[in-house]
């Protein structure tokens, strides 16, 4: 027999058991959003690869060795995405969305990675990020922040640190370059070889190294903070008394620089050390110079991405705030006369009740085998309809999660037993 076909390596299938909890987790998220006046935009999930290569920048760990790259049939060069940032301000120029006005921006979808698969990385994995577009001021990188400490607050999460750096500007950033690069010359023989290699190509990453042997030489590094000019201070220093006035905890951690090009100025990630190695669950900043860079408008934005795989370990671990998920009540009908009115009083519930959650059963049976099943679906209640039932015009509701006696109610008020008792 031929070999069943399985996922791609890395991609993985959220089944039944667990989707509950994404789609809590995702609503929740939604709910935050809203409240905070934020939009959603949907991107297409593949883009030219040009535009990954001109955002994401040719020299980062993104573009050297992570994308899934193919030429389609025209021959051009497509790449799925692997960030959902470089696809929102292309949709943003091409629209017209950045002309003389602020955007408050989100999405969410599958970003794709040829990373080597492990707990928390994966090579198709979920983000919901955030970009807001058109504010320059650290007033708008203090909300976003808010916005995601208020995540923390409805998902219940707890143990999360919140780190936050300055990348300073453009122009800051390559005196400082030049710096790192001189005192990192200086003790070569101490760099790893993907470190010798960022040397020529991508200096800051370097300071992300996780090489223990390398944590010394990085402590003892000149640090990008002392390199701020008069107006990036004066950022960095309106976002941290912003977070202190919000009761908002953090620490700067110096070493923080991203891993992508575009960053300018606040850059923040929010850590655990729940997670093992993948401990990031959020990380983002300020990109003044990208919308420039892809042939808009010089436009000021800040945003996020989080990972929601990293997210939902996270609540796996704390099953307590898991949503239940289960049925309010599965439907057992005996007999030909109630499986006949069953759907029929099942469809004038749902009228009534557009919240209640029922499964009807379907393929007949026995009592004796439809009771089980409704046992088994987790309901709340089973509503029990016979000939009997229907001749008498009632319904019998057995409570199914406490051992409460079954009751009978008129049919003509089930809505209203069922609203009281939910
Ligand atoms: P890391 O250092 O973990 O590789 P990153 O800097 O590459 O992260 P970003 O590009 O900033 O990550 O993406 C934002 C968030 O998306 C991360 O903080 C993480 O939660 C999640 N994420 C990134 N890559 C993966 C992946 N391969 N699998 C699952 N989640 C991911
Ligand atoms: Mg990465």
């Amino acid at each position: 027999m031929a070999k069943n076909i399985q996922a791609i390596r890395g991609m993985h299938d959220i089944l039944p058991e667990n989707s509950a909890l994404w789609l809590s987790l995702e609503a929740r998220i939604m709910a935050v959003l809203a409240g905070y006046g934020y939009q959603e935009i949907r991107t297409p999930i593949a883009e030219m690869t040009e535009l990954f290569r001109r955002s994401i920048g040719d020299v980062t760990d993104i573009v050297e060795k992570e994308m899934y790259t193919f030429d389609d049939r025209n021959g051009d060069s497509l790449t799925l995405r692997p960030e959902g940032t470089a696809g929102c301000v292309r949709a943003g120029i091409q629209n017209g969305l950045f002309h003389n006005q602020t955007q408050r921006l989100w999405y969410r979808g599958p970003m794709f990675r040829h990373e080597r698969p492990q707990k928390g990385r994966y090579r198709q994995f979920y983000q919901i990020g955030v970009e807001a577009f058109g504010l320059e001021g650290p007033d708008i990188d203090l909300e976003v922040i808010a916005i995601t400490r208020r995540f923390w607050k409805v998902l219940r999460l707890e143990g999360l640190q919140l780190q936050i750096n300055t990348l300073g500007t453009a122009d800051e950033r390559l005196i400082y370059r030049e710096r790192l690069v001189a005192y990192l010359s200086t003790h070569k023989e101490m760099l790893d070889n993907e470190s010798r290699h960022r040397l020529q190509t991508n200096p800051l990453r370097i300071l992300d190294s996780k090489n223990p042997h390398m944590r010394e030489l990085i402590e003892q590094a000149p640090t990008l903070m002392e390199y701020l000019g008069e107006a990036s201070r004066r950022h960095f220093e309106g976002l941290c008394s912003g977070l202190r006035s919000l009761g908002i905890d953090y620490v700067v951690n110096p070493r923080l620089v991203r891993g992508l090009d575009y960053y300018a100025r606040t850059v923040f990630e929010w850590v655990t050390d729940r997670l093992g190695a993948q401990g990031t669950v959020c990380a983002g900043g300020r990109y003044d110079g990208l919308v420039e860079q892809l042939g808009g408008r010089a436009t000021p934005a800040v945003g996020f991405a989080m990972g929601l795989e990293r997210l939902i370990l996270l609540l796996e671990q704390q099953p307590e705030s898991l949503p239940v998920g289960v049925p309010d009540a599965y439907m057992v009908m005996v007999g030909e006369a109630a499986q006949a009115a069953g759907p029929q009083l099942a469809e004038t519930l749902r009228d009534r009740l557009p919240a209640l959650r029922m499964l009807c059963h379907c393929g007949g049976g026995s009592f004796k085998s439809q009771f089980k099943k409704a046992d088994r679906s987790g309901a709340r209640y089973a509503l029990i309809l016979g000939e009997e039932e229907l001749n008498r015009g009632v319904i019998g509701i057995k409570p199914l999660r406490d051992d409460s006696e079954q009751q009978q109610v008129g049919l003509a008020g089930l809505a209203e037993y069922l609203q009281a008792h939910l």
